[in-house]
């Protein structure tokens, strides 16, 4: 059987050729994509074509009892244009072509010609719209996905969510059908028994979906459904892929190659024996109008996929179409995690009917008990994982009637660390060995660097402009707790900024002046000596002409409990930084040596005036002392005013 399927994809390039009048099916395509990405599924395939080979000699001829199996199936409409979202009466079109075409129920039927109606087969087969998802919840089996994308091809990217497409619900228990624009005058494609979960099911182009509403002539009687379905439960094309080429059933005629279009009948093939092509199969490539039966010979390949052993056999079994159950409490499906680092990682899993809460576990591969947690949403985020190190987790439903199983044990493994980060400006303990940090004509400028020992302190100075005057400093990426203070050159000791979160949080500074550019520097520091000499921080250092302002941070730059003054001595300009507290607003007085008040002024709480520029050009050299007082608080420092 190896044999004949690498045969099927080598020769069916050269009966891929579309006449025009053809349908245009890409499942072929699909398979031999499908095998060249993951060679195993040939041997899927083998040995699904064993159990099928089995079954059909132990049922010869159609023969044996057969009850009508359902389907479950449910529809995934992806669309990105309001045409794309096809109605709810357009799918449920194309469920009523499904149960007349597999029950050879269709009102077409009786065109078949003589010579073929003994061997029609009636598939006994009924597809249900799901009723429930797999996690419990109620349905009407469709499900609408809004996307940007707007041709799929056939690369099966629909089925994936990362792709703006949509995951297939369990195979195992639903035919998936997707809907969607797949373009390049494609009808649709299915994938065979034997591919990937993760992909398994039939895709259809939204105008060759159903009998209603953008159901595009020829193709407009749901027959490409049909067609695609008959894929889907293991039918071959009727020529079987290859001039003469065998479709692996024994009551079909030989076919020399696809028939397009609406052949007259008889249509007589040119193969051994010019047998009376069977064009009104199914799995032939005509109009919708023109293709009304399958055999009996295809029923009992899709039975043997369907019963038994078969590989499809679960779908027997499925509870997509049974009522939901109020007092069921499923075990959580879809268990995955996501965003892996070296000691991160994020478990998600779908919502279940009736959960009150989940009780979520992990431990390492290598470890027997497991660490627990009850969570009331669908995720976890885990911290504090050793890296390259594999993990177990799994999942259950708490409900008010009891719990459920745990899902199935999904594992992942955390990433190696990262390689320790070079630091490129030490020796910067001191600001007499600040690191220079040009900022380029973009205004921003970004590096890292790394408090490498309980001992570090980093230095950086910058300038800024006369046109761009304001500074905001911004501290991220820390493993630590580190702080960061700005200081004005000429007082290294009272920073005009400090910015001190707690733990691991960012630090930003934010300090709006109206003061003549000058050099700044910046003070980074592990608070009770926190380091990290594998893991960088970013600084980046903005100036700008406009105001800068705190951006998605709730937390402000100085918790301030004392008044600062800088420069000190000043000549000209001195810009005054005040501590409103709880205070809305509060007095600022400038007082002489002797304690009168030269000049004074009530200010307001603002973000924007938490700092004030004076000009104290005017002033007589000397000794000046500086208050400020709110309701509840006053500061006083001293201000030397010097000669120019
Ligand atoms: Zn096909």
């Amino acid at each position: 059987m190896r044999v004949l399927f690498t045969l099927l994809c080598i020769v069916q390039m050269f009966v891929q050729n579309n006449f025009g009048q053809e349908r245009n099916c890409g499942t072929m395509e699909v398979l031999d994509r499908q095998i060249k990405e993951n060679p195993s599924m040939l041997k899927n395939m083998d040995e699904i074509e064993r159990q099928v080979q089995e079954y059909i000699r132990k049922h010869p001829n159609g023969s044996g009892e057969r009850t009508v199996i359902t389907i479950p199936t449910v529809f995934h409409v992806v669309y990105r244009t309001a045409t794309e979202n096809i109605s709810d009466a357009q799918v449920q079109s194309q469920i009523a072509v499904l149960n007349a075409d597999f029950k050879a129920l269709n009102s077409d039927i009786g065109l078949t010609p003589s010579i073929f109606q003994g061997v029609i087969g009636n598939v006994e087969l009924e597809f249900c719209l799901a009723t429930q998802t797999p996690s419990g919840n109620s349905t009407n089996g469709i499900t609408r996905t809004s996307t940007t994308v707007s041709s799929w091809g056939t690369n099966d990217n629909v089925k994936r969510s990362t792709y703006g497409g949509v995951n297939p619900w369990n195979p195992s228990n639903y035919l998936n059908i997707w809907v969607c624009n797949i373009g390049g005058g494609v009808l649709g494609y299915a994938q065979f028994p034997g591919g990937p979960a993760t992909t398994d099911g039939v895709v259809l182009d939204y105008r060759y979906t159903g009998t209603l509403g953008t159901a595009t002539a020829p193709y407009h009687k749901g027959r490409t459904a049909t067609h695609e379905v008959g894929h889907w439960l293991n039918l071959r094309h009727i020529w079987g892929d290859a001039n003469c080429g065998s479709d692996l059933v024994s009551d079909t005629p030989v076919h020399n190659t696809a028939n397009g279009g609406c052949p007259a009948y008889p249509h007589y093939s040119t193969c051994s024996g010019a047998p009376v092509e069977m064009t009104m199969n199914y799995m032939d490539y005509t109009y919708d109008a023109c293709m009304y039966m399958f055999s009996q010979g295809q029923k009992t390949r899709m039975r043997a996929v369907l019963e038994g052993s078969g590989s499809r056999s679960g779908l027997q079994n499925s509870p997509g179409c049974m009522p939901v159950d109020p007092n069921q409490c499923n075990a959580p499906s879809g268990l995955s995690t996501t965003n892996i680092t070296a000691a991160t990682a994020t478990s998600g899993w779908s919502a279940v009917a009736n959960a009150i809460n989940y009780t979520y576990e992990y431990k390492t591969n290598a470890a027997t008990i497991w660490t627990a947690q009850d969570v009331s949403g669908t995720s976890v985020n885990l911290t504090g994982l050793t890296s390259s190190t594999a993990y177990n987790t799994r999942v259950k439903t708490n409900c008010s009637a009891g719990s459920s199983v745990y899902s199935a044990t999904v594992n992942f493994t955390t990433t190696a660390p990262p390689p320790p980060c070079p630091d490129q400006y030490e020796n910067n303990n001191t600001s007499n060995s600040a690191k220079t940090i040009s900022i380029p004509s973009s205004g921003t400028a970004s590096i890292n660097a790394k408090i490498g020992t309980s001992a570090d302190v980093d230095w950086f100075k910058f300038k800024n402009s006369n046109s761009k005057r304001n500074i905001r400093v911004n501290l991220t990426g820390l493993t630590q707790n580190y702080d960061v203070a700005l200081f004005r050159k000429g007082d290294l000791n009272t920073p005009v900024g400090i910015s001190q979160n707690s733990g691991t949080a960012d630090e930003q500074i934010i300090f709006n002046n109206t003061l003549s550019g000058t050099d700044y520097y910046i003070k980074i520091y592990g608070v009770d000596g926190a380091f990290d000499n594998n893991i960088c921080y970013n600084l980046s250092v903005t100036i700008s002409s406009s105001s800068l302002r705190v951006d998605n941070h709730d937390e402000q730059i100085l918790p301030l409990n004392e008044l600062i003054i800088y420069p000190n001595p000043a000549s000209d300009e001195i810009t005054v930084v005040v501590p409103f507290g709880n205070q809305k607003e509060g007095i600022l007085s400038i007082l002489d040596i002797t304690g009168k008040v030269v000049n004074t002024q009530k200010l307001t709480f603002d973000k924007s005036i938490k700092t004030i520029n004076m000009d104290v050009s005017q002033f007589k050299s000397g000794m000046y002392v500086l208050n400020f007082r709110t309701l509840t608080d006053s500061y006083t420092r001293k201000l030397a005013i010097t000669d120019k």
